[in-house]
């Protein structure tokens, strides 16, 4: 049976909403197939707005992944904002795809990609609005199966009530194996229901599926343990790893957003992993090894997709993009090769040890000289000890210094606040650095137009990281130390009035630390939270500590535990974390030993260079760090349309 597209009702409520393009689909490369002529249809959501969900490459990918394979649709849907949620709610029109508007409920499994822990209530707006159950355990054979991936899948526990199921890692693969499990049920008339798919789904080893999981608590709060409470569903559920990059060249065909959105460039992924070791970085220890994506195969994705775009600008991702073994032959292959076309590169992450200027200029060479950013992430040396981001001050100056000698006026340098072990003579360091930057500067270029913005935000620890133990410092702590910090860059008369200072307050940080490190209990403070109209927690004029705080304290009323127990609190070695159960492919002793190590102030070398620290990854996969070079280079092919 076709489904009826709601987009006849949708458009009368359009010309009442604010940005009514974001909701009408139709982007150059998006897809719209036959659904009779599909037996397994996924939604895919961004739970954000459009102009921060479109450009997200994660849903990009599997979008199009999904819609290669003969027999499989997917469609896009993200977050509508608040004046049309009212009048979707007022007029019966429930959560839509963009791309042919079917209604959400009617797919057979959903789909959210969760980069930030503050898009929650957004997912449990649109599971409202498609009419969908919240909870898992009210849901029906008819409902779609609710799946969360991205990095805060990493640990699902506060969400476990509303989800069927969380899947991490990788999702390439993992989506196209999920959907010939549910082809095949499906296929088979849909025995034992729900409940059946999801255990098919479990015993893969891959799928988290938390019904199938009891959490035993002790008496003073902590968990007892997880146990699985069904035959065949595994203790532990691993993290899917997608091991040659060159094999999913993807996008493929990058979507053109309609409306203003948060990037404007294609983005070619150069390699996924980091093996930096920065001990607060979640991205950097839950997406190990590192693996490449080749220099021809950057080269054909950078072809193919300016071609099927028309983007002017390339931006070259990774979590660390100049430390890809070829990068100098990359940039300038791509230089030279779109010259004429006046195409500009960007490197969105760039590591201060890992660039040097003819980076720079190959990456301005097409396009404009605008500011560089760098992340020193702490003041002092002795607190970049404790992260282990190995970059001294010389390091950064004599950078600084030489970029400042090629033209460059402009540079950002960003920071964390709230650091183990961090005192406020730490943070008040931030602003040395940011004086010697601008000195060195002046000195340089003989000029007094030297700017240095200094950036900050809270440090917030991570499930799978070793500062996963460590005490969050509170939201007045934070605020007291970046208060001390702004008066001294203030009242600084010979640089004060050329360094910009951004810095956001401890509050959202405390929200994200909750949602980061919860368990199970959290999903009523979720709940609570979203019911009392909490939306878009991860926007500044959305957003609502007040709220968070008052609905914690009604959703965890009666279990001896609360947001400082969350937060604030220093975990022992024996506790068992909420996440355990879900294995990133670390060794838990290792991450253990490394945050004895940060506070001792012991580094680790970057183990892509130096001998293996055994953190677990590579002998659980059965691989090794992929890096090159290959010693192939880029030719000026010349391909490109005019
Ligand atoms: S197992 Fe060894 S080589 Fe592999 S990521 Fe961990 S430390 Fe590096």
């Amino acid at each position: 049976m076709p489904v009826e597209s709601v987009f006849p009702r949708l458009e009368a409520l359009l010309p009442h909403v604010q940005k009514p393009i974001q909701y009408v689909g139709g982007e150059l490369n998006s897809t719209v197939k036959d659904w009779d002529a599909c037996d397994v249809r996924w939604a895919l959501m961004y739970p954000d707005a459009y102009e921060v969900g479109l450009p997200n490459q994660g849903v990009m990918i599997l979008y199009e992944v999904l819609n290669e394979r003969e027999g499989v649709l997917a469609e896009r849907t993200y977050s509508v904002w608040p004046d049309l949620e009212a009048l979707m709610r007022e007029h019966g029109v429930p959560q839509f795809t963009v791309d042919a508007h079917r209604p959400v409920k009617d797919f057979d499994l959903f789909g959210l990609s969760f980069s930030t822990e503050l898009g929650y209530t957004n997912m449990l707006t649109a599971l409202d609005l498609a009419g969908i159950p919240l909870e898992s355990k009210d849901r029906g054979l008819d409902d779609p199966i609710v799946l969360a991936g991205g990095h805060a899948a990493f640990n699902p526990e506060p969400i476990a009530d509303f989800l069927d199921c969380a899947v991490v890692g990788d999702g390439e693969q993992a989506v196209l194996d999920m959907t010939e499990i549910v082809r095949a049920w499906k296929a088979e008339g849909r025995p034992g229901g729900r409940d059946e798919v999801l255990l098919r789904l479990a015993k893969t080893g891959g799928v988290y599926v938390p019904r199938f999981y009891d959490v035993e608590y002790l008496p003073d709060g902590r968990i007892g343990r997880v146990v699985p409470n069904r035959p065949g569903v595994p203790w532990r559920v691993s993290k899917h790893t997608v091991m040659d990059l060159d094999e999913w060249p993807y996008p493929k065909q990058p979507l053109v957003p309609l409306a203003e959105t948060v990037h404007e460039r294609m983005s070619v992924e150069i390699f996924r992993g980091c093996t930096r070791g920065c001990r607060f970085c979640q991205a950097g220890m839950i997406t190990r090894p590192v693996r490449e994506r080749s220099i021809t195969g950057i080269g054909e994705m950078v072809d193919r997709g300016l071609k099927a775009t028309g983007f002017e600008e390339v931006g070259l991702l990774s979590l660390s993009s100049a430390d890809h073994s070829e990068i100098a032959d990359v940039t300038k292959g791509l230089a030279d090769r779109y010259a004429e076309d006046k195409i500009g590169l960007s490197l969105p992450s760039t590591r201060v040890d890992a660039f040097n200027i003819d980076l720079a200029n190959e990456l301005s060479r097409n396009g404009r000289r605008s500011g560089l950013t760098f992340a020193p992430e702490g003041g002092s040396e002795r607190i970049r000890k404790v992260i282990n981001k190995m970059v001294s001050e010389e390091d950064l100056i004599n950078t600084v210094a030489t970029a400042y000698g090629n033209g460059w006026r402009q540079v950002k340098l960003y920071f964390m606040c709230g650091l183990p072990t961090e005192t406020d003579e730490d943070v008040l360091q931030i602003g040395e650095m940011a004086k010697n930057v601008i000195a060195k500067g002046r000195e340089v270029t003989g000029g007094n137009d030297i700017r240095c913005t200094v950036s900050i935000g809270g440090f917030v620890p991570k499930p799978h990281t070793p500062f996963q133990w460590a005490p969050q410092l509170s939201a007045e702590d934070t605020d007291a130390r970046l208060a001390k910090l702004r008066d001294s860059i203030r009242h600084d008369r010979k640089f004060g009035k050329n360094i910009g200072f951004r810095y956001h307050d401890g509050k959202p940080g405390i929200v994200e630390g909750l949602l980061s490190r919860g368990d199970r209990r959290i999903g009523a403070v979720i709940r609570a939270v979203y019911d009392d109209g909490g939306r878009f927690d991860g926007w500044r004029e959305h957003f609502s500590y007040d709220r968070w705080m008052a609905c914690a304290e009604k959703g965890l009323a009666g279990t001896g535990v609360d947001v400082d127990w969350y937060t604030t609190r220093e975990r022992t070695y024996e506790e068992v974390l909420p996440w355990d159960h879900l294995d990133s492919g670390l060794d838990k002793d290792w991450l253990w030993e490394d945050w004895q190590d940060a506070l001792e102030e012991v580094e680790v070398e970057d183990c892509r260079w130096t001998p293996c620290f055994d953190c677990g990854v590579c002998p659980q996969l059965g691989t090794h760090i992929q890096v090159g070079p290959t010693g192939q280079k880029l030719l000026p092919l010349s391909v490109v349309n005019k």
